[in-house]
């Protein structure tokens, strides 16, 4: 009892300081989050990023990635080349590698490679940090999660919703958010940063594409999420250096959000965990808006995250995913993945003839949008192109 009577005061202590703002986009903004809407609504061109077929994000992943096999090797390089082609050069990219045996494939161990992308402000990276205890180990990380690999069985299993379309959408967001992160901390120091917002923590900005999350033969503790507790495990354990604000790069995250089984026609996302419903809210509320002002293609009965009407909501069970590891360690969660799971969940069908491009895309104006709002880019976002026009109608549509 008298732990527990204890907890929560210690858990104020530990999140009082951290003052994080959160700024809510202008609707101006929100409405030049691409992808344009128009784009999509007046062509029969493939989508650019998350055609099934030709889409430059998402169609590479779309083929078989068993952890150690060809296919799985090829979606790394899909990654990594993405971020040289698209990335500003001060994202660090980190492969996490572990081996492990799973009761599939014997004693001979398969290779788990987690891929972590980071961009920090400038004036908290190692080489411009300068001095102790001005480095990484200040920056509280919003850290986006979706794993990569896919079902051992059945053969040939492509796993669209599960989890590639996830893993396109955060490299889309990413993309999306660069250049106004670039703008908004340009030319600032480490000086600048202490005067302007002396309570405020930096932020920063993680991608972890998780590997090894899905059970080989059966799920257990031991046969799944494979990526995600090797790394929760590698991160818990690793000291920033004395005189940080935070001890760990764990602890520095400030909101794990992962994202799993987007992509099917009409997901429902319950609220899970009441602890982080206010970011689930604010999540909602970009939804809510962009809805509002007529950017989204989805006409869904109810909305996606239909919990965010609730002032509250009470724990009601949760899904075992790769938030897991990072969540016995203490780190705040925010799972968006429908309930129930999509009809073709683990089967055959999960490819991408079955995905629903006007909701993949609306997930990512969403998620745009939200992360936008995290990092405060109000005023930041880029404007639309305004190239010359020829003033004809016909024009434009092309
Ligand atoms: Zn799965």
């Amino acid at each position: 009892m008298r732990l527990l009577s204890h907890l929560p005061a210690f858990f104020l202590l530990l999140h009082l300081p951290l003052s994080l703002a959160y700024t809510p986009l202008s609707d101006h903004s929100l409405t030049h989050l691409a992808p344009s809407l128009s784009i999509h609504t007046s062509s029969l061109v493939p989508d650019h990023d998350f055609d099934p077929v030709h889409g430059a994000l998402l169609a590479p992943i779309l083929r078989p990635r068993v952890p150690g096999t060809e296919g799985h090797a090829r979606v790394q390089e899909h990654f990594a080349a993405f971020v040289r082609a698209h990335l500003h050069p001060s994202w660090r990219v980190e492969w996490h590698n572990t081996t492990a045996t799973t009761p599939a494939t014997g004693s001979e161990p398969v290779p788990f490679r987690n891929l972590i992308l980071r961009r920090d402000p400038p004036w908290r990276t190692p080489a411009q940090a300068g001095g102790p205890g001005k480095g990484e180990g200040h920056v509280a990380r919003l850290t986006l999660a979706a794993h990569y690999d896919s079902l051992y069985r059945p053969e040939g299993f492509v796993g669209a919703v599960d989890s590639a379309v996830p893993c396109a959408l955060l490299l889309y967001v990413a993309r999306a958010v660069d250049a106004a992160l670039t703008r908004k901390w340009e030319g600032r120091t480490v000086e600048d940063a202490a005067l302007e917002d002396e309570d405020e923590v930096d932020k920063g900005v993680q991608i972890l594409l998780l590997d090894g999350e899905e059970a080989w033969v059966k799920w257990t503790d031991e046969d799944s999420l494979y990526g995600s507790r090797a790394l929760a495990e590698a991160w818990e354990n690793t000291a920033y250096e004395p005189g940080s604000r935070f001890s760990t790069p764990l602890e520095a995250i400030s909101l794990f959000v992962l994202l799993d089984l987007l992509g099917a026609p009409q997901p429902t996302i319950p609220s899970y965990f009441p602890k982080t419903h206010w970011a689930y809210r604010s999540l909602g509320s970009v939804e809510a808006r962009l809805r509002k002002l007529g950017l989204l293609e989805t006409k869904p009965r109810t909305p996606f995250l239909a919990d965010s009407a609730k002032e509250s909501v009470q724990f009601q069970g949760y899904v075992l995913d790769d938030h897991i590891p990072f969540m016995k360690r203490g780190v705040d969660v925010l799972h968006v993945i429908p309930t129930p799971f999509p009809a073709v969940w683990h089967t055959m069908q999960d490819d991408g003839e079955h995905l629903d491009l006007p909701t993949i895309r609306d997930w990512a104006r969403i998620m745009t949008g939200f992360v936008a709002e995290w990092m405060d880019l109000e005023g930041y976002l880029p404007e639309p192109e305004t190239g010359p026009t020829s003033g004809t109608g016909e024009k434009d549509e092309l």
